[in-house]
């Protein structure tokens, strides 16, 4: 691997802004790809998500944490298919 992504490859969550960003995955490699809320220890939190839930949560931390418009809601959720958890393999 080796590459560096800047955001939460899960959802889509800026990486910098993560204080816990770059941990040890179990076989030792640290990794850049996704936040801490959505990865820990070398496991996603909850490996049974949806894109359908994760899209939901995103959109509900946006307009109620964060306040976004609606059209900056609709195009973040939006790009979260891309993210490499979500991408057809
Ligand atoms: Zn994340």
């Amino acid at each position: 691997m080796g590459k560096i992504y800047i955001q939460c490859q899960s959802c889509g969550m800026p990486l910098r802004d993560d204080k816990n960003w770059g941990w040890t995955e179990k076989d030792g490699n640290i990794s850049k790809m996704y936040c801490s809320s959505c990865y820990e220890n070398g496991e996603f939190k909850n490996p049974s998500m949806t894109l359908k839930e994760m899209q939901k949560q995103i959109d509900h931390i946006l307009k109620h944490e964060m306040q976004w418009w609606k059209i900056c809601r609709y195009v973040a959720v939006r790009q979260i298919p891309k993210l490499e958890r979500w991408k057809e393999k």
